[in-house]
Parts: C-alpha cells; structure tokens; sequence
C-alpha cells in the first residue's frame, strides 16, 4: 500500500527464526509487533530491537484470543526441538491448534494475509524420498512425537479450510531442519548439541548409528525463503518446501563440525530416540518455481558462523575453521 507502512505480526518473534526474522522486517521498513509467551524465546534474541522506534514487544500466549491491528500475520509460535515440544506435550497441541485458530480469526476480521510456519515434520517417517509437497507423509499420530506433527499438520488444515470456508489469503511454509545463530545451546537439537560439546570438548553424542540423514538450511536463506512466500502474487498458498536439498548423515555432521570446531571430542554412540525419522530431504522444486529461491549458503559456511556464535556466547575464542 502506498504511503503506508506494513504493519506485520510475528508471533513466536522472541524465537530463533522469529528473532532473524523481525530483524529482516524492521530492516526493509516495516512495523513489527512480535508476540511471545516466552516458552523457548529468549529476550536476549530481541533485546538488540529493545530501542527501534518500528518494533514493539507484546508477551502472550496465542491459545488465548488477541485484538490487534496488523496487515500480516506470519504464526511461527511454537516450541520446535524435540525436548521442548515434548515437554507438556499438551500445551504443544494447544499451541498449533488453538494458536492456529486464532490467528486465523485475528487474519479474518482483518482481511490480512497470513502465513503458517509448518514443517517436514508433516511428512513424519517418509517412506517417499525426497520429499515433494504432494506426499502426505508417514506420522505416528500416537507417538511421542505426534503432540507436534499432528498439531502442525492440523494448523495446515485450519489454514486451508479458512481459505476454502472464508477466503483468507493463506501462505503455508514447510520448512526443514534449520540452523544458526541464536539456536538454543541446550535445546538438544542436532547442530547446536555437536557445536556445544565439541567446543568444551564433551562426547559428541550420536543416537542410533548416525546413518540417519537430515538436510539442514541456514537461518538466513529460510527467512528469505519465508519473506518470499508471503510477498508472492495471490493464490500461492503452498504448502511449499523451504529448505536446502543437501543431504548429511548425522555421523558425518559430527566429523565436519568436530573438524571444525578443532575439537579432540570423541564421539559416543546412545540410543535412537523413538520414532525419530531415518532420512529427511525437500524437494523444492515449487520454492524455486514459484519464488525464484534456493538456499544460497553452504553448510561450512553456516556452520561457521554457528561456531563462533556459540564460541562467543560460552565465552570460548572462535576457533579457527581453515583446516
Ligand atoms: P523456537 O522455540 O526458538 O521459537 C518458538 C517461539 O514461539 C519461542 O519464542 C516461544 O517462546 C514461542 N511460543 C511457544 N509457544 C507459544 C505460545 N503458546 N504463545 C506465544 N508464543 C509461543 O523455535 P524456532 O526454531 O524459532 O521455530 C519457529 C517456528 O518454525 C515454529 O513454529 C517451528 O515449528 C517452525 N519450524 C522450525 C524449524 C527449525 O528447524 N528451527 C523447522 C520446522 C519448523
Ligand atoms: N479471534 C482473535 N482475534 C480477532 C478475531 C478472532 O483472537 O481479532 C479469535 C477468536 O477467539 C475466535 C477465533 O479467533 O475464537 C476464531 O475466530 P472466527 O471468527 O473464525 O470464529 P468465531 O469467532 O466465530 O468462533
Ligand atoms: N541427534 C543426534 N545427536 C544429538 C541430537 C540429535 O544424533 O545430540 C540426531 C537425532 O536423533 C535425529 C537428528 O540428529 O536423527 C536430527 O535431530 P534434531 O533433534 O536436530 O531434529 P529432528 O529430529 O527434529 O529433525
């Protein structure tokens, strides 16, 4: 619109894609409103936004009803490791079911646009591999797992059943394993567990045998990625992949970021947690058709700037990364 500043809502804002994510607005002009409970976000993620005369902080829970005035909504509230979804698992389902419905409540009195941060977690265990959107995926809706699959997967049907039921204009993102900066050191995901233990020369800790793959995307590229899907022409709803296509096995994650780090940690091999899905990779055909984006970062050079970021924040000296 002209001569009018977008006034964007980021929920989970305090977060790690959030907090990268409010930055990038604030820094193209935007307005931003971040909303938070403060489950897994951190202030110290937004605090450098403390003084932005575009950017407000609002802590509450989105299973409860909000009134605000915004023109874009992007909902990505919700703990997203493992051990943090799992923790009340409860609150977790609440959180993507109830969050989802008001938001999209808050979307239709508005009329404005909003866009879900849903995940390959959709896809849960895939026997179809790599992944395009169309596959409906293989979740056990009973595991320890499910409180966060089934809640995703069930915000992705709100979103749709809004646009058929009322016409909002839906943007549905599922994105992928996604690292960098302002990742929790201590919220057991695989990138920040390895960098933390390589750094202060703890076991690297790999569960099952390693041989189980992910596709890890970095920060930067996934809030590109997401900026994009939003700012697309009407009617590209998605879902679509946002990740990066590149394949690792877990076992040769510890050995890059172990060399990495200069690090002697040994590696020690602990029990595959239930359920966790032996391999994982977009197919993102559709991100690059429809938005014109791929990742452009190479995982040595994300990794990098991970490193040092955990260096700094243990108060350890960044190591250097040449071999
Ligand atoms: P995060 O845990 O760092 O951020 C989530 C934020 O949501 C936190 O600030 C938390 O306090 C807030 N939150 C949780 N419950 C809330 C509630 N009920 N009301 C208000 N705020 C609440 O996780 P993240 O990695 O930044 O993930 C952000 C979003 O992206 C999540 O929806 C997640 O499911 C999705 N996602 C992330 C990844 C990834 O690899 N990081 C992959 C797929 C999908
Ligand atoms: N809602 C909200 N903010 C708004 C409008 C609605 O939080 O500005 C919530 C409201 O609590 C409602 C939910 O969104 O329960 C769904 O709204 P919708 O209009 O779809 O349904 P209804 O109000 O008819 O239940
Ligand atoms: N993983 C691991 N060691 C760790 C943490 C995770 O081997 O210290 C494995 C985990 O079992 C999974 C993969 O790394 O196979 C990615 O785990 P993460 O929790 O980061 O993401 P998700 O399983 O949700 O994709």
């Amino acid at each position: 619109m002209k001569g009018h500043r977008k006034r964007v809502l980021v929920t989970g804002g305090a977060g790690f894609l959030g907090s990268h994510l409010c930055e990038r607005l604030l820094e193209r002009g935007d307005d931003v409103l971040c909303v938070d409970n403060f489950f897994t976000g951190d202030k110290e993620n937004i605090a450098p936004l403390f003084g932005h005369p575009r950017f407000e902080l609002l802590r509450h829970d989105v299973t409860f009803p909000l009134y605000v005035e915004v023109d874009q909504i992007y909902n990505l509230a919700c703990p997203a490791s493992p051990i943090h979804y799992q923790r009340d698992p409860v609150q977790t389902t609440k959180t993507s079911v109830l969050g989802a419905i008001n938001m999209l409540g808050l979307a239709k009195r508005l009329k404005a646009r909003i866009l879900q941060a849903s995940t390959s977690e959709v896809y849960g265990d895939p026997t179809l591999h790599p992944q395009p959107e169309d596959y409906r995926g293989n979740v056990n809706p009973i595991g320890p797992r499910g409180c966060y699959d089934e809640g995703k997967r069930c915000a992705e049907t709100l979103f749709f059943d809004y646009h058929r039921q009322h016409g909002l204009d839906i943007r549905v993102a599922r994105i992928f394993n996604t690292y960098g900066p302002r990742m929790h050191p201590d919220d057991g995901r695989v990138v920040s567990n390895f960098i933390v233990q390589a750094l202060r020369g703890l076991p690297l800790t790999i569960y099952g045998d390693g041989g189980q793959t992910r596709s890890f995307g970095y920060v930067d590229d996934l809030v590109e990625g997401l900026i994009r899907l939003m700012d697309a022409p009407p009617g590209v709803t998605g879902p679509i992949n946002l990740g990066n296509p590149r394949e690792f096995r877990i076992r040769d994650l510890a050995e890059l970021i172990r060399s990495m780090s200069g690090s002697t940690s040994e590696m020690v091999f602990l029990p595959l947690p239930e359920d966790d899905p032996m391999q994982r990779k977009p197919d993102i055909t559709k991100a690059v058709a429809l938005l014109g984006w791929e990742p452009t970062t190479r995982l040595e050079d994300g990794l990098e700037k991970t490193i040092d970021y955990f260096a700094r924040k243990l108060g350890f000296r960044p190591p250097c990364h040449s071999p």
